[in-house]
């Protein structure tokens, strides 16, 4: 699918750059170098028009010379022939023309320039030439051809020589032609002057001397033959074919070699033009090579599109895959979560009954203690309930209402641990939930009031910088917290100046409040067992020994855990570390 349309596109560009661009970019590289022609071409017109121009006002002044005028009356005068001859020759070197010769009426040459060399024109005859017999008729004669008799090609002017009433003769001035084509060639440029008819009368070729550019018709070979102009052996058509291409410049094939050709306006008198020829190959090369490169850009930008293309089709696809894979992920994360969210429903299940297990089996532990601890009471009511009897047989109500206070206190002391026992039994109420640390200590330490005070205990709280939450039961933290604030009084007492310290402080995920005295601290033996139910050092009457046991179990169901330990700087210190309230909220969330 993706190959298709990259084969589309590059038909597309082929065709755009063959019918489109090639045509545009060929022609501009075409009229570019004519256009680098065209000083060459200016300079080879202006120097030919500047010729035609120098020679021209000469014929007319030189025909002025009385000697002429003394010669065409007595022609046969060897003496004045010889002066006019050593005259021309000098005329002509002075101002560079290659000859300069008087006609007598019939259109014998009776002194020239030349008349020293082997092509002397003295004694030939030219009445056949134009500007002979059009300066007898007309006054003024001019033409281009090759010269019959030295064969080198000139431009000719001819003028009359009167003797201010009739004419006499023919006074002619021949140019050569070759040394500008010598010039041009020396710049290193094809030119053709073509003649009206578009015969070749000049050219930097000279095998294209004399050749036609246009059709040779019956009455052109007849018109050069009649003035024998060019050697009519030469005279024939060149195989040219002309396209044109823009304003002056066409494209000239000329036997077969292809040049951008400049052609001036025809210059004036002689209707000649002048054609500047640069060879179209290198031109053509140049767009050749702008095409190519077009085409390779062309193709690149093709090709990296359909890359891009594929690119961003390959991401989609990774992308997809990427998101299928996340949702995968997901689901099997949430299942997971689903499957611990169940195990640890299960696991609370378990632990919850796995505590109340474990206070059932501490319950069990304790009968022995209970046993020992109300039989001991119920032996002493059982006694003074006897020594009340007998007191009041005795008429003794005094000592009878003493016994019988006894038997009331030892009444309250088994309450107390029957309701303690209760507590510690019943399943907790209070939901777990987060708890402020701060109010539970604050209401702790209000509950503890009158017996802080009664003893004068200085209290040392640093309250938890911000929001203190933790895992646990508001009351029965405060009952904890009260225990174990009871249990310090309880070991400073007899202290000149007691004082405890509280404090709250985080820790990975938890939070701890301790709670520390300056008391004699814990004594070894002790501490293995005081969280141990009914484990007291405290005499009969001040301790239960239930304290420590029930706030652990508090503090587990909790989550959490209660330690005790002695302080290294003396006096014991107790921490109750519960989990921090939102840890388990992200834990949760995760
Ligand atoms: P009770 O306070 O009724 O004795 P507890 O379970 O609260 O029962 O305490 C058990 C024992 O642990 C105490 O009798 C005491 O020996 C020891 N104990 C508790 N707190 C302290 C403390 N702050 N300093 C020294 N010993 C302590």
């Amino acid at each position: 699918m993706r190959g298709w349309r990259v084969m589309v596109q590059i038909v597309v560009l082929t065709v755009v750059l063959g019918f489109v661009v090639w045509p545009r970019l060929e022609r501009y590289f075409l009229l570019q170098a004519a256009q680098q022609n065209a000083v060459t071409q200016r300079l080879a017109t202006d120097g030919l028009r500047a010729a035609l121009d120098r020679y021209a006002p000469l014929p007319p002044l030189i025909a002025e010379r009385p000697e002429l005028v003394e010669l065409l009356r007595n022609p046969d005068d060897a003496e004045l022939q010889a002066q006019g001859n050593a005259a021309l020759l000098k005329v002509a070197e002075e101002i560079a023309a290659s000859d300069v010769y008087l006609m007598d009426l019939t259109g014998d040459a009776i002194i020239a320039s030349n008349y020293l060399l082997e092509t002397s024109f003295v004694g030939e005859n030219f009445d056949f030439r134009p500007y002979f017999f059009n300066a007898l008729e007309q006054g003024w004669g001019e033409f281009f051809a090759r010269g019959t008799t030295s064969g080198l090609r000139g431009y000719f002017y001819g003028a009359p020589v009167t003797d201010g009433t009739d004419v006499l003769g023919v006074l002619a001035l021949k140019f050569g032609v070759s040394a500008f084509e010598e010039g041009w060639r020396a710049a290193g440029s094809d030119i053709i002057v073509t003649d009206a008819r578009g015969v070749i009368f000049m050219s930097t070729r000279p095998d294209w001397h004399f050749r036609a550019v246009e059709r040779l018709t019956p009455a052109t070979l007849a018109a050069i033959e009649q003035n024998r102009q060019y050697p009519l052996d030469r005279v024939s058509e060149l195989d040219v074919m002309q396209a044109p291409l823009d304003g002056a410049a066409t494209l000239m094939t000329i036997t077969g070699t292809e040049y951008v050709a400049t052609s001036s306006a025809s210059i004036k008198q002689a209707g000649w033009t002048v054609t500047t020829l640069v060879p179209a190959a290198p031109a053509r090369v140049q767009a050749m090579i702008s095409l190519a490169l077009l085409a390779v850009l062309g193709l690149a930008a093709i090709l990296a599109a359909a890359y891009l293309r594929s690119r961003s089709a390959q991401q989609d696809r990774a992308r997809r895959l990427l998101e299928k894979r996340v949702k995968e992920r997901t689901s099997e994360l949430r299942h997971e979560v689903e499957e611990r969210r169940a195990a640890e429903e299960e696991l609370r299940r378990t632990q919850t009954s796995l505590v109340q297990a474990g206070k059932l089996s501490a319950l069990g532990q304790m009968s022995a203690a209970l046993s020992h601890e109300f039989n001991q009471p119920l032996a002493a009511v059982k006694s003074y309930a006897e020594n009340a009897a007998a007191f009041l047989d005795r008429g003794k109500p005094d000592q009878a209402r003493d016994n019988v206070m006894r038997i009331s206190r030892m009444t309250d002391r088994m309450a107390a641990i029957s309701k303690h026992l209760r507590n510690f039994a019943r399943r907790p109420q209070e939901a777990i939930g987060p708890v402020a640390l701060g109010h539970v200590i604050d209401e702790a330490l209000a509950v503890a009031n009158v017996r802080l005070k009664a003893d004068g205990v200085r209290v040392h709280y640093d309250p938890p910088v911000g929001e203190a939450m933790a895992l646990g039961g508001h009351v029965r933290l405060q009952q904890v917290i009260v225990n174990l604030i009871t249990n310090a009084v309880d070991a400073m007492a007899g202290q000149d100046r007691p004082s405890i310290h509280i404090a709250v402080k985080p820790a990975a995920g938890t939070w701890q409040v301790t709670v520390r005295d300056h008391g004699p601290g814990i004594a070894e033996e002790t501490i293995a067992q005081m969280f141990d139910p009914f484990f007291t050092t405290k005499e009969t009457g001040k301790g239960l020994g239930l304290g420590l046991s029930i706030s652990f179990n508090i503090v587990r169901d909790f989550g959490g855990t209660l330690w005790g330990r002695n302080h290294p700087d003396g006096g014991a210190i107790f921490g109750v570390d519960l989990i921090a309230a939102p840890a388990i909220a992200k834990e949760a969330a995760e």
